[in-house]
């Protein structure tokens, strides 16, 4: 399957929700069970983005108001679902789907943090460099490009897709099949 034939077999549902960040903290904030996810993750400790932390970002959140909750849904068409992808192919269709989708919506998200004077939060770990400086212990290259993602931070994505979303995450398995749908949720605090 060539470049532009994964491009064409999904469509995009996106929705913003807007919620005090107190709110946001008593609900859907739990340190402890991200940081038992992302200890089982290879970019653990291992990306400036990613814990552990040497900062307190209780006090971060507090330091803004309200939050907006981005969720992009990719829907599959029936054509790509029932296609088996080798290794191969997955990563052409991730880099072709959600991982274009996850750069055109950051691209959108440095606009609003802008011009609500915020910062955004993104989806999945810091991936500016082409190696993370903290792999040997140095300081990060570009503090001021690095963004948190909503679940580095205590984020329960699971819980918000679901109650604000009303939406399941679906997740790629072993049986070479693409998903019904992938998901995207980033933030902007301001
Ligand atoms: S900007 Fe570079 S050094 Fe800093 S967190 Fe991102 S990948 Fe790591």
């Amino acid at each position: 399957m060539t470049d532009s034939n994964y491009k064409k077999h999904y469509r995009i549902v996106k929705d913003v929700k807007t919620l005090p960040i107190k709110d946001y903290l008593k609900d859907y904030v739990d340190f402890n069970t991200t940081l038992s996810a992302c200890r089982k993750c290879p970019a653990y400790n291992r990306n400036w983005a990613c814990p552990e932390f040497d900062r307190n970002y209780s006090e971060f959140y507090n330091s803004y108001e309200k939050i907006d909750l981005i969720y992009v849904k990719l829907i599959f068409d029936d054509y790509i679902r029932q296609k088996k992808l080798t290794q191969n192919q997955w990563d052409d269709f991730l880099h072709e789907t959600l991982f274009n989708e996850k750069d055109k919506l950051t691209e959108e998200l440095k606009v609003i943090e802008k011009n609500k004077n915020g910062i955004y939060l993104s989806s999945g770990y810091c991936n500016i460099c082409k190696e993370c400086s903290k792999i040997n212990g140095e300081e990060c290259m570009f503090p001021n490009l690095r963004r948190n993602s909503v679940e580095s931070i205590g984020g329960l994505v699971v819980k918000i897709t679901r109650e604000i979303f009303d939406t399941q995450l679906k997740w790629i398995d072993e049986s070479g099949k693409v998903p019904e749908y992938l998901s995207i949720l980033n933030a902007v605090m301001y």
